[in-house]
């Protein structure tokens, strides 16, 4: 053996590298694993065109553990190193792209740790030994170096073609000589590589002469080196796309729909993106994305690369056009990922437009499970809004589903308020505001269901981009106020009567502790005598305190009850008991009100029930 010594410029970089990426030491099976993919592709790559005498044979990676010996090795049977070589990519190339990597980790966050390359074995390895034998006529070679700039050259026994990397293990890393973890490293970093990788045997099943099975051993296959991505979408069935969600994510829900990224100028991108069925998932859900890099594994952590609002989306990207080795930061800002950002976005719109135009129906049919991510990215990104205008939807308490345009449309003649703007009355909750919405609905008007976590912010940009627009809820006014029109009912009571009805439900009121007031209004007679409403405004601002986490608890509950001054209850019976009658029968039309909103509780309900029995 030979001792050389690799140039150390400035500082030794190996106890940098043990102590700075300690908790992401694991990288070093990934690194080590696609060098040993890449060497077999180039040897493929090599024969394909007549450059490597031969059959080239199998070409398998196989990992194997030797826990006696506390070894990991990795062998490839790709183009080998010669002596030379070694010394010069080993010694000099690897170690140099380590010191770099060094660098640029040292200045930030960099995605998945990736392109520590060789030298990421020095994480786990108090000594690495490389033996190898290059596919050309030369004698093999074996290089060892303990982790410090020396290391050893000379010749080795090897005779077949392809390279060992043996890890001698260190003592803090032997936790790497179980099996299980191996496994689990190359189901996370390797599983789609593009060539076969083995580790160990397993067991499976063969059927044998009659109803006989036999057990056999077989090479323990880790990888799918064709990943579905990779394939032409014409020729891949909903199945295929179904089973590799499968294959990603085990035992989930299967995915809405899906988009098969596939670009390669000017820049090179393969991928599928699911449309997961989520509920209510602008949580939890996020970081399903996994990057590649030429199939091999980098991060799921993709906040960099996507819009937040795709993050909620499953699958794959892959593309070795991401500069990786680069702070997170940085990648924000680079060019080239702002048009990959935007390609995907561009895509996910065009998917989304086109199944709206093509299958109108399925599209509704999905809405309640994409409705959440459309309309999430019509908030954080005006580009995909511009386009999910035109296939937003809005579901009337009908079962209708409306693009703005068709609502528009639909509701202009009776919805249109006296300052010309169209008031789109929505419920939040249409078990409860049932009988407002009932009112509505006699009154000619739609009522929308925006039910969704997302839909308060989502109706305050739409009114914000179209201020004609303004939302109001089903239950901030009585009916006929809803929508605000230029005639005034008259009341049928004069002032001073006016002043009686108000002084017997003040009391009421103001008694159950809440910052309400009493409203009179001369409604129709058909409208309900007694009715609460929440002004919208007030409401509006009272959530916003409370999203913003301010005097959460503190406000008391603020509505309005508002007397219909023109009801026969009211503008007879009331005006003409007197006494505790009088007192008994607001108390009354008061409670039902309540009842009607679901407001009145314990012991109050109780009292309600037990006075309306006694009355039957
Ligand atoms: P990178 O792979 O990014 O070039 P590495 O530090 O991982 O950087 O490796 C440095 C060089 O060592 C490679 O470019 C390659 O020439 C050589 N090398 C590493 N592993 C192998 C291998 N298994 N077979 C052949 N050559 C290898």
């Amino acid at each position: 053996m030979v001792k050389g010594n690799i140039s150390v410029q400035t500082e030794n970089i190996f106890p940098i590298i043990k102590k700075f990426l300690y908790s992401d030491q694991e990288i070093f099976l990934r690194e080590l694993v696609s060098n040993a993919t890449d060497a077999t592709s180039k040897l493929i790559t090599l024969s394909k065109r007549g450059d490597v005498s031969g059959e080239i044979g199998d070409t398998t990676i196989e990992i194997k553990l030797d826990k006696p010996a506390k070894t990991i090795t990795v062998s490839d049977k790709g183009i080998g190193l010669t002596a030379e070589e070694a010394k010069k990519y080993l010694s000099e190339v690897a170690f140099s792209s380590a010191a770099e990597f060094m660098e640029k980790y040292k200045e930030g966050n960099i995605i998945g740790h990736f392109g520590l390359g060789f030298y990421s074995a020095f994480m786990v390895a108090r000594e690495v030994e490389v033996i190898s034998k290059s596919y050309k006529n030369e004698p093999a070679v074996r290089w060892v170096c303990d982790g410090t700039p020396e290391y050893s050259i000379g010749e080795a026994e090897k005779t077949e073609r392809g390279t060992d990397v043996i890890l001698h293990i260190g003592d803090d890393a032997l936790e790497y000589l179980e099996e299980s973890k191996i496994e689990s490293l190359l189901e996370k970093y390797c599983k789609f590589l593009p060539i076969k990788i083995q580790f160990g045997t397993k067991t499976e099943e063969e059927a044998g002469e009659g109803d006989t099975k036999t057990e056999i051993t077989v090479p323990n296959i880790i990888n799918n080196p064709e990943p579905l991505w990779k394939k032409q979408p014409n020729e891949l069935t909903d199945e295929d796309y179904k089973n590799f969600y499968n294959e990603l994510y085990p035992y989930s829900t299967p995915p809405l729909f899906w988009i098969h990224l596939n670009i390669d100028y000017p820049f090179n991108l393969t991928g599928i993106l699911y449309f997961p069925k989520v509920s209510n998932a602008l949580e939890a859900q996020k970081n399903k994305v996994q990057l590649y890099s030429n199939q091999v594994f980098v991060t799921d952590d993709v906040k960099e690369i996507l819009p937040e609002f795709l993050t909620l989306l499953h699958g794959v990207i892959d593309s070795p056009d991401i500069p990786l080795n680069v702070s997170r930061s940085y990648l924000q800002s680079d060019r080239e990922v702002k048009k990959i950002t935007t390609y995907i976005t561009k895509k996910v719109s065009d998917k989304l437009s086109d199944m709206f135009k093509k299958d109108r129906q399925n599209f509704q049919d999905k809405w309640n499970d994409t409705s959440v991510f459309v309309k999430y990215g019509m908030l954080s990104d005006d580009k995909f809004n511009e386009k999910a205008v035109e296939f937003a939807l809005y579901k009337t308490t009908d079962g209708e589903y409306l693009t703005l345009s068709e609502l528009k449309e639909k509701i202009k003649a009776v919805q249109t308020d006296k300052s010309n703007r169209l008031a789109l009355i929505y419920t939040n909750n249409p078990q409860q505001q049932h009988a407002q919405i009932e009112a509505a609905k006699t009154h000619g008007y739609t009522v929308l269901e925006m039910d969704s976590v997302i839909d308060n912010h989502f109706m305050q940009s739409v009114e914000y981009k179209d201020p004609t627009l303004t939302f109001v809820r089903v239950d901030s006014d009585t009916v006929d106020n809803l929508v605000q029109k230029e005639e005034q009912k008259v009341s049928v009571l004069n002032e001073s009567e006016e002043k009686i009805v108000k002084d017997i439900f003040e009391p009421l009121v103001k008694k159950v502790g809440t910052m309400s007031h009493v409203v009179l209004k001369p409604l129709s007679a058909d409208d309900a005598p007694v009715q609460i409403t929440r002004n919208e405004f007030m409401r509006r601002m009272s959530e916003m305190r409370q999203f913003q986490g301010m005097g959460m608890g503190e406000m008391p509950d603020s509505f309005d009850v508002v007397v219909n001054t023109n009801h026969p209850l009211v503008a007879q019976k009331l005006l003409h008991d007197t006494g505790e009658a009088q007192t008994e029968l607001a108390k009354y039309l008061y409670d039902l009100a309540l009842v009607s909103q679901g407001m009145l509780k314990g012991a109050e309900l109780t009292a309600f029930v037990k006075r309306s029995i006694s009355k039957i």
